[in-house]
């Protein structure tokens, strides 16, 4: 099974600057983007503050030591120690290792890989962050860039120039190989199951999720994190058994990510029905962005809340371990 979500995030721009100071892991980044130009002619340069992949990563590995202490499950004691070690050091620095061990003794490692580079070993994650990026095509007033860089005309110098605004829209994608949870590879590179109680372990990487989303939000720790103000949209989809990515999402003229990502869905089972591919959909609509979901073959549930996506996403999963 697969999973894979897009979050529409409502951000205080004010706010982004402190991003600075989220510390040497959750390093402020800035990404360029293209916004086309309302007259049709072309595109402009935009350069807008971002959240590094790594950094969303690393609050999700904090949220998922906490949540598996609690739950009684493994965490090894270097990934225990993140505070005083200052970061997650997984094994990086060990001589030797065999991924079977490492991913037994610690659900982090397993779920968020390693590398043990002397020893040769590695297992790349389960899981996946995107940049956190601004909506840019969404409408003139939610570009909430700090500044802006005017693409240069042939033989002018480029424009920076300022824009104040309030809040920003941001996107942020996340990606589960829930099939790689607790699983390695056996020497003929098949898949082969190494705890005892995957489900659990499975359960507490996609609660982590939604705890790593309300911490962003609500976390006490504000200073040290991107300060949220609410998830406006979400999307979101567990397939099975080929991999289905939603579409980030994003609003633009031509169109929203729920509509596309619920016709894109249709068409994708299709054209896997030979290999029984099913897809289950979710979505949270804060803005309006949807008027009608047409019917369609792909069953598409609407929720409330980003903790009603993720339980809903639970029963489903849960559902298939029962078979
Ligand atoms: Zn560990």
């Amino acid at each position: 099974m697969f999973l894979s979500m897009s979050l529409r995030l409502r951000v205080e721009v004010e706010a982004l600057n402190m991003v600075e100071a989220m510390g040497a892991y959750s390093r402020h980044r800035t990404v360029s983007l293209l916004k086309p130009r309302g007259d049709g002619k072309g595109y402009r340069l935009v350069i807008a503050p971002a959240v590094s992949g790594q950094a969303i990563a690393y609050g999700y590995m904090k949220t998922l030591v906490a949540l598996a202490l609690q739950k009684n499950l493994p965490v090894c004691d270097q990934c225990r120690g993140y505070e005083v070690k200052g970061g997650f050091v997984k094994h990086g620095t060990d001589t030797s290792g065999d991924e079977e061990t490492i991913v037994r003794n610690c659900i982090v490692e397993d779920v968020t890989g390693f590398m043990i580079a002397q020893a040769g070993v590695r297992r790349t994650s389960a899981i996946q962050f995107s940049y956190m990026v601004p909506d840019i095509d969404f409408s003139e007033a939610a570009i909430e860039p700090q500044f802006h860089v005017r693409a240069a005309k042939p033989g002018e110098k480029p424009q920076p120039f300022q824009v104040e605004a309030g809040t920003a829209i941001y996107v942020l994608g996340i990606a589960l190989d829930i099939d790689k949870i607790g699983v390695v590879a056996d020497k003929d590179g098949k898949p082969k199951p190494v705890v005892a109680n995957r489900l659990d372990r499975v359960k507490t990487a996609i609660q982590a999720i939604a705890g790593l989303i309300e911490g962003l939000m609500f976390g006490a720790k504000k200073a040290r994190y991107l300060p949220i103000q609410e998830v406006v949209g979400a999307v979101a989809a567990v397939s099975h058994p080929v991999p289905f990515m939603v579409t980030p999402a994003r609003v633009s003229r031509d169109g929203n990510y729920i509509t596309k990502t619920i016709s894109r869905a249709e068409n994708f089972a299709k054209l896997f029905s030979d290999v029984g591919e099913w897809i289950k959909l979710f979505y949270m609509d804060r803005e309006g962005v949807v008027q009608e979901v047409k019917p369609s073959t792909v069953e598409a549930t609407k929720v409330d809340s980003v903790s009603e996506l993720v339980a809903k996403v639970l029963e489903v999963v849960e559902q298939k371990f029962q078979g």
